[in-house]
């Protein structure tokens, strides 16, 4: 996966983020979400894909 993927950090409060270490999840079956790391202080995030993505990725 070379596409980088971004969230909000909440310790941070930015938003686009770009996170580390992500990890495709689901939290719900057929709600896909990225967990990661904030490449700045570590906190972890998530991020809440579209169920789109879902789709591209099956
Ligand atoms: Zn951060």
């Amino acid at each position: 996966m070379d596409e980088k993927t971004t969230g909000y950090c909440v310790k941070c409060k930015v938003n686009g983020r770009e996170m580390k270490d992500v990890e495709k999840v689901e939290i719900k079956p057929g709600r896909p979400a990225a967990k990661g790391k904030c490449a700045v202080c570590g906190t972890g995030m998530y991020k809440i894909l579209p169920k789109a993505a879902a789709t591209v990725a099956a």
